[in-house]
């Protein structure tokens, strides 16, 4: 059974071309770049043409690339070094819908003693800029808000965050490591301080990452150790994953277009698909506003693990907004702070497709999902509840008009 790989939120396949160009360097150039000897020392000019290729695609000066390991480097980077630069600064402004990579270190950050606020979200996901004004203080050392986000694609409009902030003297700080080769990003028009990124999330390997330091911004490195990347970050340059990451940087700029045209297509043509077949379910953040590869929808009275694993039967991978940590199910921080009814929370589920995505893995998962919600339903502890609200399990079976397991192949 071949896999139908809707979850490239998650991770992406490393493309071909990127593979065919990192591989001398695993094997023929394996050399450590800040070697003496030609060997490994030519290494370093490689680097930098990679370094090129990724500023390129995001408008930004080669020295404003720094590599890291991931994106959660980048990120735990770009915030340690703006509170260590204005040490007498102690609130950090971010939103309620953050990546773990931000949130959870803004939770380790108060326990240090700092103050984070945390800018509700509307239904759709959205900050209210007004609030976020008002909530800048002289005590604010700097904002943290991602682009776009990982589990429903919503995108914030980072250029009037940023203008907000800018007014303030504050610094900026954006994770878009869901955004970069999704949508075009130019860093030399923008308010922004720090950017990150994650070459998994654009079709390099995993282990690669870049945080963008905008020139003139004070910078004190997380990772302390040798002089390289300029003496910003210590360790031993992964090399092949850079070669790989410049690459990828080189094919998003050629890409972007596609992503938002053909992936954008294929991702409406699922949604609307989904939303029309399927009663009592609904779209989880912006109908526009959103990453053209992504869409989260919310199935009432069933759980969407439940989904999962229906789903994977079929070879299809996709992903649900919940974590299941420490054996509990927990929904998803995001899906709660946008307000969503008990009844949707748990049953949502995000399909994020790729460059790869075919039109027939779109109609396969068009033909499999309703007769999997209806089961599920079905056997809900909610089915009494639901049936309730308005007499849906009826309604469906209706829409059916044949037995459940009889449409999945
Ligand atoms: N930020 C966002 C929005 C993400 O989606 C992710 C990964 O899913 C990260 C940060 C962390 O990136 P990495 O997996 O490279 O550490």
């Amino acid at each position: 059974m071949s896999v139908i790989y809707l979850d490239n939120n998650a991770t992406t396949r490393v493309d071909e071309a990127v593979l065919e160009e990192m591989l001398p360097y695993l094997t023929e150039y394996y050399g450590n770049p800040s070697s003496m000897h030609t060997f490994g020392g030519q290494l370093a000019r490689n680097i930098e043409q990679a370094r090129e290729k990724v500023a390129a695609l995001l408008g930004a000066q080669p020295t404003e690339i720094i590599f890291t390991s991931c994106g959660t480097e980048g990120d735990n980077a770009a915030i340690r070094a703006a509170l260590r630069t204005q040490p007498d600064k102690k609130n950090i402004v971010t939103t309620a819908v953050e990546h773990p990579a931000v949130y959870t270190l803004c939770k380790r950050l108060e326990k240090e003693g700092y103050r984070v606020t945390y800018l509700p979200v509307n239904g759709k996901g959205l900050i209210d800029l007004k609030e976020l004004k008002a909530s800048l203080t002289d005590d604010t050392a700097l904002v943290s808000v991602m682009c776009a986000n990982n589990e429903t694609g919503t995108i914030f409009p980072i250029e009037r965050i940023g203008q907000i902030v800018k007014e303030r003297g504050i610094l900026f700080h954006v994770d878009a490591v869901q955004a970069v080769g999704k949508v075009p990003l130019n860093m030399s028009e923008s308010t922004v301080d720090f950017l990150v990124l994650s070459g998994h999330k654009l079709h390099a390997p995993k282990g690669i990452g870049v945080l963008y330091v905008r020139k003139g911004v004070r910078f004190r490195p997380l990772l302390i150790g040798g002089h390289q990347e300029r003496g910003r970050r210590g360790g031993t340059s992964n090399v092949p994953a850079i070669i790989g990451l410049g690459k990828a940087a080189e094919l998003a700029i050629q890409h972007v277009t596609e992503e938002v045209t053909q992936v954008k297509e294929l991702r409406d043509r699922l949604e609307q698909g989904l939303l029309s077949q399927i009663p009592d379910c609904q779209l989880n953040g912006h109908p526009s506003m959103r990453l053209p590869n992504t869409t989260n929808i919310g199935f009432k009275y069933i759980e969407g693990e439940a989904i999962l694993l229906s789903l994977d039967r079929f070879g299809i991978c996709a992903s649900s907004g919940s974590a299941c940590t420490s054996g509990s199910l927990e929904p998803s921080h995001v899906l709660r702070a946008m307000g969503l009814p008990y009844t949707l929370l748990h049953g949502s589920i995000r399909f994020s497709l790729s460059r790869y995505t075919t039109s027939a893995e779109i109609d396969r998962v068009l033909e499999v999902m309703p007769a999997i919600v209806e089961r599920l339903r079905m056997i809900s502890p909610f089915k009494n509840e639901a049936d309730e609200e308005h007499g849906w399990l009826q309604t469906a079976r209706e829409q059916q008009g044949r037995g459940v397991m009889e449409t999945v192949k």
